[in-house]
């Protein structure tokens, strides 16, 4: 096993953009780490320069104390999983398998050996006969599994692995890859564009946009402290609310208001009032899931938090919550600097509509007023020219 650390990695394909621009990033030995980002943002492109797929531009990537700028791939004892598998159709599941060890002379008992015992790790030692094209989707992936773990690597390397897989079959090996990789203790890179699963596997997640790497950190982390709007909406699912307000203080100073397309109410928070210093506007982000119906929430919690009247557009019940929409115009000057914000995020995270998700015993109905209540503790406030998280 090994450490994988990268320093100033910059990858560039032409003289255009770079698609990897400057990243440092320690991998340590033995942990599950993450590279999630939407489609372009550069994590394939890292990955493949990890394994030597691709050349490094500048930087200096290392494995274990080793400098592997120049090193060719066979040399650097990676195991990596394809998206599409790579499984040779002609072969049986055993020499599937067994190819590394084949690649490697091991011996012939000893291929048995470890074979089987993968081979029973992944569950696959009845279909160790059949050929790949007999096999479901997810024995596929286990056989590709199999292959890379077969040997002992230093570091195991998944770029976007369960993509090919329906969502019962990609939740069912999510716990799977999970459980083998805790169990053999084997440094893992794992490439993903889905944050579920970037939030379920790892140890800490790397989240890439334009080759920039934005922060790294646990799931909690990411969802709790996200340095910026581009990882508050990646994180998180219905993804966060991004209110613009104007700040105001009540007449003796004490309290901050924002007053917001949801209306207005009080940042019950001195920190978080703080850190928004003498700006006049920023953006609120609210997870959907720090609103609750306020008839549902105790007198001592709603004195934690702030109340606000809203007239709810649709409402979904999925049974162990309620999730209700509340359209919302903010505006005309904020709104134009929403979308160009938008833009710059490349997505519609600022919508016109919050999202919020309620306690599943809320009577809240639509095409009707209701009071929701809003954990201001728990509020982030970003500048809105930069995106940064002030809080
Ligand atoms: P996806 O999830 O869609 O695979 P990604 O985050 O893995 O995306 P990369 O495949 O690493 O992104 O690509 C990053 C950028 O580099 C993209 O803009 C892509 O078009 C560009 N790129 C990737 N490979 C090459 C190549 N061989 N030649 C030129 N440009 C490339």
């Amino acid at each position: 096993m090994a450490a994988i650390t990268m320093k100033n990695i910059v990858k560039r394909y032409g003289d255009g953009f770079p698609a990897v621009n400057d990243v440092s990033l320690d991998v340590r030995d033995g942990e599950f780490m993450i590279l999630v980002g939407p489609s372009g943002c550069g994590k394939s492109t890292l990955l493949r320069m990890i394994v030597g797929l691709e050349d490094i531009t500048s930087g200096e990537m290392l494995i274990g104390d080793r400098v592997v700028n120049k090193v060719a791939p066979r040399q650097r004892n990676l195991s990596m999983v394809f998206q599409n598998y790579a499984l040779y159709p002609h072969l049986s599941v055993f020499e599937n398998i067994a190819f590394p060890l084949r690649l490697a002379k091991t011996e012939g008992d000893e291929v048995r050996r470890r074979v089987n015992e993968t081979a029973e790790l992944l569950e696959l030692t009845e279909h160790l006969d059949r050929k790949p094209a007999n096999l479901s989707g997810g024995q596929r992936q286990r056989v590709a599994m199999g292959r890379a773990i077969v040997r002992q690597a230093d570091a195991f390397l998944f770029d976007e692995p369960l993509s090919n897989l329906d969502a019962k079959l990609r939740g069912q090996m999510r716990t799977e890859i999970s459980r083998l990789q805790r169990r053999l203790g084997v440094t893992t890179v794992y490439v993903t564009h889905d944050q579920t699963e970037a939030m379920t596997l790892g140890d800490r997640v790397a989240v890439l946009r334009k080759g920039v790497l934005q922060q790294v950190g646990s799931p909690r982390e990411l969802y709790e402290e996200p340095v910026n709007l581009f990882v508050a909406g990646f994180i998180g699912s219905p993804s966060m609310n991004f209110l613009p307000a104007s700040v105001t203080t009540d007449r003796s100073g004490d309290g901050v208001f924002l007053e917001t397309p949801l209306g207005r109410f009080e940042l019950r928070d001195a920190r978080k009032a703080a850190a928004i210093g003498d700006r006049s506007v920023v953006l609120v982000g609210i997870r959907p899931d720090h609103f609750e119906d306020a008839s549902l929430v105790g007198e001592d919690k709603q004195a934690r938090g702030s109340l606000v009247r809203v007239r709810v557009d649709v409402t979904e019940w999925l049974g162990n919550e309620l999730y209700a929409y509340v359209p919302y115009e903010a505006p005309e000057d904020l709104a134009a600097r929403l979308r160009d914000l938008s833009r710059e995020l490349d997505s519609d995270q600022l919508r016109t509509q919050a999202v919020v998700a309620l306690d599943a015993s809320s009577t809240i109905a639509p095409g009707r007023e209701a009071e929701l209540w809003i954990d201001t503790t728990r509020v982030h406030l970003f500048d809105p020219s930069t995106g940064d998280n002030l809080t």
